[in-house]
Order: C-alpha cells, then sequence, then structure tokens
C-alpha cells in the first residue's frame, strides 16, 4: 500500500463537546485543506462560521452544509484577503448577518516557489500580500470589532481570538521558498507584537504552526512513495499531519480552556521543528 494511503491512527473518540457554542467564528482560505478541516472543527464545537474563499464557490457552499450539518449557522463569503476593500466589506457583513465576531482563523495562504535569483517581484508581493499583510487586514478588522464589543462572559472570558496559521517556516529557513518563509517570519513577530498590544483589552493572540500536513498546497511531498519516504526523514514522528488535527488544536486554542495561553506559536508538526538531522545522534 502507498504509505501515504496507510490507515489513520484511531483517535480517542471524546463526546462532542461545546467549547465554542455561541461563538462567531471566520476562517479565511476555508474552501480546501486546513481551513476547510478548521471551520468544520469549530461549527462542531459549537461555532456559527464565516467560509470565506477566494474561488470556487460551490465548494465553499459544500463546507457550509457541512458545518450546517452540526446545527449552527454557516456562510460563504467571497473576499481576497490581500485586498483591504473585500476585507471590510466581509466583516462588515458578518456583522451585520452574525451579529459579531468572536473568533478570527487567519489560515488564508499559499506558495509561488521560485530558485532565488528567478524569483520575480510578482511573486514576492503576492505572497507577502496574502499570506502576510491578508493576516494583517483581517486581524485589524477583528480587532476593531472586539475593543468595540468588549467581553460577553455568557460567551467567552475573552473578548475575541486571533489564530494566526503560520508554519514551522516562521522558524525553519526555507531555500527556494524565501518569499513563503519569509512571509511566515513576519506572521510570527505580528502575531506577537500584536498580541503584546492588544492583551489589556483581553484579545487573545496566537498562532498554530503546522508542520507537513497532507493538503493540495503540498501534494509534491506526499504524492507519490518516493517523496513520501523523503519527507518522513523530516518528521522525527515518522507520518504526515492530517487537516483535522490542526482543526482540533484551533478548537482548544480558540476556546476558552485556553484563556491564558497568549501570545505562542503553538507547533503541530510531528518533531518537524526537532533538528532531524540530529535523531541518529548526529
Ligand atoms: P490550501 O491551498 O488547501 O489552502 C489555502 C487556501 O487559501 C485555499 O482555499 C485558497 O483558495 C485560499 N486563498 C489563497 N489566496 C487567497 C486570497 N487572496 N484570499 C482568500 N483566500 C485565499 O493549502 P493548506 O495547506 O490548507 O494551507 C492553509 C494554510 O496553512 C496556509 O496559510 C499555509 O501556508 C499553511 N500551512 C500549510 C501547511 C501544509 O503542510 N499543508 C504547513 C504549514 C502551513
Amino acid at each position: 500500500m502507498h504509505p501515504a494511503h496507510l490507515p489513520r491512527p484511531v483517535m480517542p473518540q471524546v463526546p462532542p463537546q461545546q467549547l465554542l457554542l455561541g461563538q462567531k467564528a471566520i476562517v479565511t482560505g476555508a474552501s480546501s485543506g486546513i481551513g476547510r478541516a478548521i471551520a468544520l472543527a469549530l461549527g462542531q464545537a459549537g461555532a456559527d462560521v464565516v467560509v470565506n474563499y477566494v474561488a470556487g464557490e460551490d465548494k465553499a457552499e459544500q463546507v457550509c452544509e457541512e458545518i450546517r450539518r452540526c446545527g449552527v449557522r454557516a456562510m460563504a463569503v467571497r473576499a481576497d484577503v490581500s485586498d483591504e476593500g473585500q476585507v471590510r466589506e466581509m466583516f462588515a457583513r458578518m456583522i451585520r448577518q452574525f451579529g459579531t465576531v468572536d473568533v478570527l482563523v487567519n489560515n488564508a495562504g499559499l506558495q509561488q516557489d521560485a530558485a532565488f535569483e528567478d524569483l520575480t517581484l510578482a511573486q514576492w508581493n503576492k505572497v507577502i500580500g496574502i499570506n502576510l499583510t491578508g493576516q494583517f487586514l483581517c486581524a485589524r478588522e477583528a480587532v476593531r470589532e472586539f475593543k468595540r464589543r468588549g467581553v460577553t462572559p455568557e460567551v467567552s472570558c475573552s473578548a475575541g481570538k486571533i489564530l494566526c496559521i503560520s508554519s514551522v517556516h516562521e522558524v525553519i529557513p526555507w531555500a527556494g521558498h524565501v518569499n513563503y518563509a519569509a512571509s511566515k517570519g513576519g506572521v510570527m513577530l505580528m502575531m506577537k507584537s500584536l498580541a503584546q498590544e492588544v492583551a489589556p483589552y483581553r484579545i487573545r493572540v496566537n498562532s498554530i504552526c503546522p508542520g507537513a500536513i497532507r493538503t493540495p498546497i503540498n501534494m509534491e511531498a506526499w504524492g507519490t512513495p518516493e517523496a513520501y519516504r523523503e519527507l518522513l526523514k523530516l518528521i522525527p514522528y515518522k507520518r504526515i499531519g492530517e487537516a483535522d488535527e490542526i482543526g482540533r488544536a484551533a478548537v482548544w486554542l480558540a476556546s476558552d480552556y485556553a484563556d491564558y495561553v497568549h501570545g505562542i506559536s503553538l507547533f503541530v508538526d510531528g518533531g518537524m521543528t526537532l533538528y532531524p538531522g540530529f535523531e541518529t545522534g548526529g
């Protein structure tokens, strides 16, 4: 059997928890991959969810259908996160329809890879514009709403939560992907600086840093047995991650169970950041 298709490890079956009951969440880039899994997990935890997408309305609507089966509301909203006007309109629409915003998950992102000398300014600007500026634009709208509303104790003990989906490449340099690594390194200090600034308002800001997760963005790293074998050399835990594992981390981090967790990068990476080159003693 292709190693990438081995059965998943059995996860403990916990009764459905309503950790985010009554909260309003928005997940950017939620029509596929990690964003989709996070949007579903937030819905399963009781949140109403805005599913942001930039292209492919049908896929976003399918995600909304799945979320509604949890008994919560879901709404697909098209917006390019790198466009200030579209981001502002998306949040205005969410507040009109859902009343407020409690959780922002800054997930939308992409790669445009090239050897450094061939990297075009357009590729640089596109990746920085979506992965970093897009997170800034969405976080700014969320903070404005969190500050306007303040804490609603029966909903959450914080005024709002921002989860930045960063990457192990906020700390691991990545040759051939300089624009991507720069964008994620930028997300790290944007997140931490913002966390420092808004903490007194009871606004929590954290990042999740996935390692290798099986999604369309990195199919070339797991799509063939040879590629998967190579990938495992980078993962001490010796398996690829699944998108729903990021979803579960996001639910916990957005919930009041994590109320004292602030300004951290939570690595969900099977140990990819443990210098795997040294796993046999160096
Ligand atoms: P993906 O390609 O399935 O998801 C990215 C989503 O972002 C897509 O739905 C895409 O349409 C959307 N998007 C792109 N540009 C957008 C824009 N301008 N406005 C709104 N949405 C836009 O890949 P994924 O792996 O699910 O990636 C999600 C996030 O996770 C990204 O930020 C990525 O950098 C990060 N990440 C992924 C991995 C991994 O191994 N898959 C590892 C580390 C970090």
